[in-house]
């Protein structure tokens, strides 16, 4: 780990979407040209069980946006799915989620729990997917806020037009539970919360097949739930590949990780930390308590914001710069509101005695 007091290079991204490897429409090239026109600094392609466009060479720089290649997998009740990263190629199919949490770990990859608590029923061709393996160790990270399960989570017979037509307009906060679980696991060990966008740029029929139309362009879907990261070094565009992954891998490890909605305004340069006589920390790191410690919080606007200290509400500030006092020892993270929009969620401080 580096001093706490050097700097941070904010870069931010989308995670979670599938290309035309899967069930998505878009190529690689597409999605990540998608991503340049709105100012994303990376993608992580998900596609379903297979790393087809990573064998293709499709894992690369497209001018100042880096596509980075993992994928879904999924178990044979087509649950429990999974966002992996880091390998080289495909683990075993059709083994239980503990097994391939298990392969992609001992591989030296890493992944994610995607949408882990959908519980939708509006559209029988979209059936739930949530996670059921909780037991299982090895897992890294959690989808802590998914905007095509929400989205689709929502609908009725009623909005479903309003929300084909004001896509982003429908992303509205993450599911509590997931939280919950998120906030709970945090007080064993470390676990990273990302944001997903599940983008497929799904072709829809309308008004019985007389229209076809594009439900969320990727461009759309970019611009909603963002994952932010917080790296050590810095990224140039076209730098070698392996050496940039390893420097976004390890952000999302240590948790230097933080995620917006862009719909509610651009959170670059958000802030959260910890400070104290002894030291500092941000976002994914500790700091040992003592009768100075305190929280400071920059929000690009002004807003609502909450402290979370394992996963009860201790406090509520409006404004800009904030801050909050700290006397006890925990798992604290923020959640920021903006015109009672859930706009940021930051990933947790550890704060602890010697
Ligand atoms: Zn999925
Ligand atoms: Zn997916």
């Amino acid at each position: 780990m580096k001093k706490s007091n050097a700097p941070y290079y904010e870069v931010v991204g989308c995670i979670h979407m599938h290309s035309i490897y899967s069930d998505g429409t878009g190529t690689i090239s597409k999605m990540a040209s998608a991503a340049n026109d709105v100012g994303l600094d990376y993608i992580m392609v998900t596609d379903h069980n297979n790393l087809r466009a990573l064998a293709n060479g499709e894992e690369k720089w497209y001018g100042r946006v880096l596509a980075i290649i993992g994928y879904e997998i999924n178990d044979v009740n087509d649950l429990n799915h999974y966002l992996a990263f880091g390998l080289t190629e495909e683990i075993a199919k059709n083994i239980p989620a503990f097994e391939y949490v298990k392969r992609v770990k001992k591989k030296g990859g890493f992944g994610i729990i995607a949408h882990p608590d959908e519980v939708r029923h509006a559209m029988v061709e979209h059936p739930p997917y949530p996670w059921t393996e909780w037991e299982s160790p090895d897992y890294q990270g959690i989808e802590i806020w998914n905007q095509m399960s929400e989205w689709m989570e929502g609908l009725t017979p009623w909005n479903k037009l309003w929300r084909f037509v004001n896509p982003r307009r429908s992303t509205e906060a993450p599911v509590e539970r997931t939280l919950q679980r998120w906030d709970r696991v945090n007080q064993k060990r470390k676990v990273v919360g990302i944001g997903g966008v599940d983008a497929h740029a799904h072709r829809h029929k309308m008004f019985g097949g007389l229209i076809g139309v594009t439900i969320f362009p990727y461009k759309v879907q970019f611009q909603t739930v963002r994952t932010h990261l917080l790296l050590e070094k810095k990224l140039s565009p076209g730098m070698d590949i392996e050496e940039a992954k390893k420097i976004i891998y390890d952000a999302i490890l240590d948790c230097r990780v933080f995620i917006s909605n862009y719909f509610n305004g651009d959170a670059s340069g958000f802030r959260f930390l910890a400070k104290n006589r002894i030291g500092r920390a941000i976002i994914g790191e500790k700091l040992v308590l003592d009768v100075s410690t305190r929280f400071l919080v920059n929000v690009p606007a002004e807003a609502q914001v909450r402290l979370i200290l394992n996963g009860e509400l201790v406090a509520e500030k409006f404004g800009k710069n904030i801050e909050f006092p700290c006397a006890d020892t925990g798992v604290y993270r923020v959640e920021v509101f903006r015109d009672k929009r859930a706009w940021i969620y930051s990933n947790h401080i550890r704060v602890e005695r010697e």
